[in-house]
């Protein structure tokens, strides 16, 4: 017997001026395929889907920073899918044109509107796994978490990085809740579960709730 192979399959794709991760979520064994946070990777993004030949089902944003959005008009030349955010990140979704425009930054055309509204609790199917959505506010008014217990895996954007967290000194921003959420819904998660970022390598639980020096700076060590 060879090794299990994992039920989901992500695929990190890094790219533009902020380096932003967005990612391919498979569920291999039916080849269904969802995009998060599609930024300026997304040209190469398409080409993966297309090497699979999966089928792309739908977009998630964790929350809707213009590095995080902006390759979401690629994606959707690509397929025709549904765009999914949290109700409370629509303004940041709608600011967000501008937002690049002050860094200099262009869309590779027009931002569609959100299809439909993510709610905490809810489970967002990939193949016949499901993602449960956790809200954590505080880098983002809506930023939300798409977990998987099964893949032992979560999609956290920016609400923490490998050694890091989430800036809070944007609009929107506020650093006490973004502890909270932290605390709440990622420490909270096993200690093997893998986090996956908006930015950076990827990290663990574990990792972070020993050695993140925001957390146990910040808390004296009391958040873990
Ligand atoms: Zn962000
Ligand atoms: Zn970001």
């Amino acid at each position: 017997m060879g090794p299990t192979k994992p039920a989901l399959e992500v695929a990190s794709f890094p790219g533009g001026a902020f380096a932003e991760n967005g990612y391919l979520v498979r569920h291999v064994a039916t080849n269904r395929v969802v995009v998060v946070d599609p930024g300026a990777a997304a040209p190469a993004m398409v080409r993966v889907l297309k090497e699979w030949g999966g089928s792309l089902d739908a977009i998630y944003l964790t929350h809707a920073h213009f590095d995080h959005v902006e390759g979401i008009p690629i994606v959707r030349k690509h397929a025709d899918v549904p765009i999914h955010l949290h109700a409370s990140d629509q303004i940041t979704y709608d600011r967000a044109e501008a937002r690049g425009a002050m860094f200099g930054l262009k869309l590779p055309g027009p931002l569609p509107p959100p299809d439909r509204v993510l709610a905490p609790g809810e489970a967002v199917p990939v193949g016949d796994l499901t993602l449960e959505v956790r809200f954590a506010p505080g880098h983002a008014p809506g930023h939300v978490i798409l977990y998987s217990e099964e893949a032992q895996v979560a999609l956290v954007g920016d609400v923490i990085f490998q050694g890091s967290i989430g800036r809070t000194d944007i609009p929107g921003g506020d650093f006490l809740q973004l502890i909270d959420s932290i605390r709440r819904e990622v420490l909270t998660l096993p200690d093997a579960t893998r986090l996956l970022s908006g930015h950076g390598p990827e990290t663990t639980v574990e990792r972070e709730r020993m050695g993140n020096p925001f957390l146990i700076s910040q808390m004296r060590g009391g958040l873990a």
